[in-house]
């Protein structure tokens, strides 16, 4: 039997994973510089959780979600986003709440069953921030800044916001009945899905990708032109605010989103070189979802990022180069393979040694050795001298030893010596 990755996953391999490794460090640090602090929710969840927040008519509840059954007969559902979870986590948890507002993040695996395509998985991963307790723009600013500084800290600077308002419970409910009206009007001019959402999320029509429907939707009357009071004076703050930063933008009347639980701000940024899947990430206000949760009015903000949409973004030029080892111990004798082991333990911590387990002959272990790009080799059993050292780069036994101390205080001296170029 021959088993095969799920589709629409993938295997992160060594080399790689020193990519991912490196951008979740960068992003930790772009985290802790505006102090936000991580939770770490469970990846499943009770499937109302999703239903009540992302929204019934979504296409993430209606067809992407992947719901289970437990022995119990409990529905749970891998979580398809982070925010959700993070706000039922923020209500049962009065640690989250002491704070007002609450500066949180998280980082992990999302799942939707969507169709997979280029940066377009079943299970991806996500960087998600979320700012709870504040109905203010400097929020919303303070949100986009630190998307953009994550992006910025990762080299990715050629990016562009998209900024949009979805109005409140105010203003939204009319809005989408004049859209639902406009697009009634020119149902026929619809692809087969937007007929769909025409009764179920009218919205959505704004954000379909399909050409046919584009001239419609150009046509459509823009959700800037009904916000009530409130929401304009709310999203004339946020410009102000963005241009006090210096952060430019583009006010975008058709960006939607793929979340109900959105009101007033939403935001993508985009990078040039992603082609189709263009959006590394977006987010934007969830003014209502902390009260529909049952919790107090709290007015909040986040966003998330598409990690496999980061790194394809920054390119492999970014990354680190694959680490090689300091040191390999080879021993000459086969009885040496233990005091091999404990030469190696010795020497980590200032350095990394590999040490062979294969029983190989010392011929072998050197051609390995040099296989691995280990600058040293080491030789055990200890000589009368003491322990030899071959330095690999240059062919040439160098010195020997008396102690496994003397060894890694000159192994590591030497390493330093390289590493600074000299
Ligand atoms: P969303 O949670 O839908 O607002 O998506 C936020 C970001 O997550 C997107 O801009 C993508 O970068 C990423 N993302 C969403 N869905 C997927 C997916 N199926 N595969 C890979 N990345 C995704």
């Amino acid at each position: 039997m021959k088993f095969q990755v799920p589709r629409g996953t993938r295997d992160i391999l060594p080399g790689e994973a020193e990519r991912w490794q490196w951008l979740e460090d960068r992003t930790r640090s772009a985290m802790a510089l505006y102090g936000y602090r991580e939770v770490r929710t469970p990846f499943f969840e009770a499937t109302d959780l999703f239903v009540r927040s992302v929204g019934e008519a979504t296409d993430i509840v209606r067809k992407e979600l992947y719901t289970f059954q437990d022995r119990k007969g409990r529905s749970l559902t891998l979580r398809p986003e982070g925010t959700a979870p993070l706000v039922r986590s923020y209500l049962e948890n009065a640690a989250l709440r002491a704070e007002s507002p609450a500066r949180l993040y998280y980082m992990g695996p999302m799942f939707r069953y969507e169709r997979p395509q280029a940066g377009r998985y079943r299970q991806f991963w996500q960087i998600g921030a979320e700012l709870l307790g504040s109905a203010r723009a400097e929020a919303d600013a303070e949100m986009i800044d630190l998307f953009r500084a994550i992006l910025a800290d990762v080299g990715l600077t050629n990016v562009t916001v998209l900024l949009n308002s979805l109005g409140d419970q105010v203003c939204r409910p009319r809005y989408r009945e004049s859209i639902r009206a406009y697009f009634t009007k020119h149902e026929n001019e619809l692809c087969g899905d937007c007929k769909e959402r025409l009764e179920t999320n009218p919205l959505r029509i704004l954000d379909c990708k399909v050409p046919s429907c584009a001239p419609v939707i150009a046509g459509a009357p823009s959700v800037l032109d009904s916000l009530c009071e409130d929401c304009a004076a709310h999203f004339e703050a946020v410009k102000r605010a963005l241009t006090a930063l210096s952060i430019p933008y583009e006010v975008t009347p058709r960006l939607v989103r793929g979340l109900d639980y959105y009101t007033r701000t939403v935001f993508e940024i985009h990078a040039a070189n992603l082609g189709a899947q263009n959006a590394v990430g977006g987010g934007g206000r969830y003014d209502q979802l902390v009260k529909d949760f049952g919790g107090p009015d709290t007015p909040a903000i986040g966003f998330s990022i598409g990690m496999e949409r980061l790194l394809l973004a920054t390119g492999e030029e970014s990354s680190p180069p694959a680490p090689k080892p300091d040191v390999c111990v080879v021993s000459l004798t086969p009885d040496a393979a233990m005091e091999a082991q404990a030469l190696a333990r010795a020497l980590r911590g200032p350095l990394t040694a590999l040490v062979d387990v294969n029983g190989r002959s010392s011929n072998a272990q050197m051609k390995w050795a040099s296989k691995t790009g280990a600058r040293w080799a080491v030789f055990v059993p200890k000589g009368p001298e003491g322990y030899a050292v071959r330095d690999m780069a240059k062919g040439l036994d160098e010195t020997a030893q008396p102690t496994a101390d003397a060894l890694r205080r000159w192994l590591t001296e030497r390493r330093d010596l390289v590493e600074a170029g000299r």
